[in-house]
């Protein structure tokens, strides 16, 4: 029977650590770190991180900018905004929330973003920076998953990490952040073959694909660690993983749960991505 990973818990010191910091960074600067959160449009789980974001900030002492625009509003305003928080010095920090509508070009977005104060860390500049191990801001999520293996001594070094999922937010970040932990890398996507008997080889198994209670014990070696970014909606309204917790919990060492897991450390991560941008940015660091 695998212990449970609790986020929750993790997420507390985390924060209370980052609150401590930022207490600490004010008193020496007199500058409080600020976070500018843009959301374009009436998307409802978008407008629930946005808010949650917003708190964590307010909870642990930093500035929070709310900026919210109609889903009609012109990659060209949106742009111009980005360009007056990049040269604003009371916002260290600027995420724009995706998914955006249509008509605007995610792409140009990010890279309007100033390398500087991309505490998501999607900017090209970022992900270079990361693919190269020289890097000033992580991605919140598998940021958050480094962790969750850090507070719970679970070591990478020489160990098979098998990462499902590709996307540039979580899966493809995941796979080169156990790389540097010199964990041996295999990452799967839709077109993997035989997808059981590598997930199987697994000492570390991060699953990012957004498909419910996909992976099944079947799937997990005995003893695994397994991690579930996974996060959907199911018909009755609950959310679940992409893990099959119940089964895999039975055969896993260590395992997140959905919710409880993963997904509380990703504001935590961006508060702290938040804060290093405030150092970076304020002279006397
Ligand atoms: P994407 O949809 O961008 O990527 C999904 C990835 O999974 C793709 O690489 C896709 O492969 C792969 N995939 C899909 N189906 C299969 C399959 N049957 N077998 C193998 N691989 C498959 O998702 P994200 O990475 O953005 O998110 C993944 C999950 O994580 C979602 O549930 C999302 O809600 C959750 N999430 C949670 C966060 C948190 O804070 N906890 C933050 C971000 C995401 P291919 O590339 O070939 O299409």
């Amino acid at each position: 029977m695998a212990e449970i990973i609790d986020g929750k818990l993790v997420t507390q010191v985390t924060r209370k650590k980052t609150a401590e910091m930022t207490a600490r960074f004010k008193e020496l600067t007199g500058v409080t770190p600020g976070l500018a959160v843009i959301l374009v449009g009436d998307d409802p789980a978008s407008a629930v991180y946005v808010r949650n974001k917003h708190k964590g900030c307010l909870d642990i002492g930093m500035n929070s900018f709310q900026i919210e625009y109609p889903k009609e509003t012109t990659e060209e305003e949106l742009l111009s905004k980005i360009k007056e928080l990049n040269e604003d010095e009371n916002v260290h920090g600027i995420l724009v929330q995706l998914p955006l509508p249509k008509h605007i070009n995610e792409d140009n977005v990010i890279n309007a973003i100033s390398p500087l104060k991309d505490v998501d860390a999607f900017h090209p500049e970022n992900v270079g920076k990361i693919l190269i191990g020289k890097y000033d801001f992580l991605p919140c999520t598998p940021a958050g998953v480094m962790e969750l293996l850090a507070f719970y001594n679970i070591d990478i070094e020489g160990k098979e990490c098998v990462v499902l999922g590709r996307s540039n937010i979580v899966g493809k970040p995941m796979s080169l952040l156990l790389l540097q932990k010199n964990g041996t890398v295999t990452v799967c996507h839709s077109r993997t073959k035989n997808l059981a008997d590598i997930t199987r080889r697994a000492d570390i198994l991060v699953v990012a694909i957004g498909k419910a209670d996909f992976v099944t014990a079947d799937m997990v070696k005995e003893g695994a660690v397994v991690i579930d970014v996974g996060i959907n909606r199911k018909p009755d309204g609950k959310l679940t993983g992409d893990v099959d917790f119940n089964s895999v919990k039975e055969k896993a060492s260590f395992i997140t749960p959905v919710p409880g897991g993963v997904g509380p450390m990703t504001i935590t991560m961006l508060l702290a991505n938040t804060l290093t941008a405030a150092q970076k940015q304020v002279k006397i660091y």
